[in-house]
């Protein structure tokens, strides 16, 4: 399925290191084998090899394939669609614990990054920004919610003030965040893996489990070799595809596409976004940016169900951008790619047990370089047997995708009903 999208990407291109493991060719006994070396399954990996545990972690292709080493690496907070979802299913208090637990995602990470000595190119700072004037309301909505939470550092800005740290006049204010911010994400994911290793897990690339048995007594097969494990974390998210019938319609897979400008120098970067904030406008269908270590814009957004990459993906990433930022027409777009983020009917992340051993997480609906590792962290908790936390997350409810034939056409008809939706707000 993953194939087809483009998967060489500016972060490809700027990692700072490089790790090669081999794939499984035999079989082999764990006490945990995890499925997919993303930030979720090394989260996990990390966690269980620390506490002691024989660690295995099948990833199909290599560290970082998945969403994980191609996101827009932008930290944010909370859940994507705020509080009221998880306040409606769990009432206000619980509600309220699972933002305390988005705010720890991001304490980990930063923890993380500091502990193994991460070099990520880590920034604080995010800006949230109105396409039209009448939206400025949703953000004080949204700033009041955050004070309510505890959540403070926030401000509101003005167009004018906006125009001030922002080179564009697209947008109608903005709320900055203080505690959010970007990272590089694959070198990230590479940091984490390394991290792992060390610990002690074992980590096979060029390994994707084709038959996962998610009973009791679990085990993974692959081309060349088999995992029988105590336990069994599934972390393949939306590269999962059909291999665990049980989880496929919980998720569906959406394409987004990122573009990296050649380097821009540092004035021209900082003319564009002055702080080196992360930035997004609030539409259903967003446009994500941020500026790189070495002066790029990187310019994500887009959406479809395809599993092709567009064919004019170039020029109508330019389009976007440039609507943004005209004075970027004259620039070379050197990296276009694209990643399947998986998304739930509630865009609330997904988590449970497929039985007593077996666990799995996914569907952070676009917000889960923080929240993955979290996810990957209450798994690792729970194998070790205090799972409060994640059943507390496990709580949320979630309607399944239609199956069949009407699964791409329903959902190409949602996609439109929401471009739609951004265009008349
Ligand atoms: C283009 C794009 C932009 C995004 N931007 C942001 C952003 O700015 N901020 C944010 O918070 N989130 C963003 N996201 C989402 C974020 O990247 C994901 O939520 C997060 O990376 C999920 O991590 P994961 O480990 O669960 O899944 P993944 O990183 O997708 O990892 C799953 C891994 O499992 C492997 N796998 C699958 N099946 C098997 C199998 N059968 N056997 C072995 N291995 C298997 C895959 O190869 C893959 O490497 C974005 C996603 C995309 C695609």
């Amino acid at each position: 399925m993953a194939a087809s999208i483009s998967a060489h990407s500016y972060y490809i291109d700027s990692v700072n290191r490089i790790i090669k493991t081999q794939a499984l060719q035999e079989s082999i006994k764990a006490d945990v084998c995890i499925i997919g070396a993303g930030y979720t399954g090394l989260s996990a990996a990390l966690e269980l090899a620390q506490a002691g545990y024989k660690v295995v972690v099948l990833e199909a292709e290599t560290i970082g394939y998945g969403a994980s080493g191609r996101n827009g690496g932008q930290i944010c907070t909370g859940f994507s669609p705020g509080q009221s979802r998880l306040e409606a299913q769990l009432g206000k208090a619980d509600a309220k614990r699972c933002f305390d637990l988005a705010e720890e995602s991001k304490r980990l990470l930063v923890d993380r990054i500091a502990n193994h000595k991460i070099d990520c190119d880590l920034q604080w700072g995010y800006l949230h920004c109105v396409p039209k004037p009448h939206q400025f309301k949703d953000l004080e909505a949204w700033a009041e919610e955050y004070e309510t939470l505890g959540y403070g550092g926030n401000t509101l800005l003005t167009k004018h003030e906006l125009e001030q740290k922002l080179g564009s006049t697209a947008y109608h204010g903005a709320l900055r965040e203080s505690h959010a911010g970007h990272i590089h994400p694959l070198n990230y994911c590479l940091g984490l893996a390394d991290a792992a290793i060390k610990a002690g897990a074992t980590i096979y690339e060029s390994s994707a489990a084709m038959d996962i048995n998610t009973g009791t007594s679990p085990f993974a097969i692959t081309a060349k070799g088999r995992v029988d494990a105590k336990f069994m974390i599934i972390a393949g998210n939306a590269y999962l595809g059909k291999t665990v019938k049980p989880l496929y319609g919980r998720i569906m897979p959406v394409a987004s596409y990122i573009v990296a400008t050649e380097p821009l120098g540092e004035n021209r970067a900082k003319s564009l976004i002055k702080d080196n904030e992360a930035v997004a406008n609030t539409n259903f269908i967003v446009d994500y940016y941020r500026r790189s270590a070495d002066h790029r814009m990187l310019f994500g957004g887009r959406a479809s169900y395809s599993t092709m990459d567009p064919a004019n993906l170039l020029q109508s990433m330019r389009k976007r951008m440039t609507s943004v930022f005209p004075q970027l027409d004259d620039v070379e777009l050197t990296h276009a790619w694209g990643g399947f983020i998986a998304i739930t009917s509630n865009r609330l992340p997904d988590c449970g047990r497929l039985s007593p051993t077996v666990f799995y997480a996914h569907g952070y609906s676009g917000q889960g370089v923080a929240l993955s590792g979290l996810y990957g962290k209450l798994m690792a908790e729970a194998v070790r047997g205090t799972a409060e936390r994640f059943d507390l997350l496990a709580k949320v409810k979630h309607l399944p995708f239609p199956g069949g034939t009407l699964r791409t056409p329903i959902l190409v008809a949602a996609m439109m009903y929401y471009r739609l939706k951004d265009a008349l707000a």
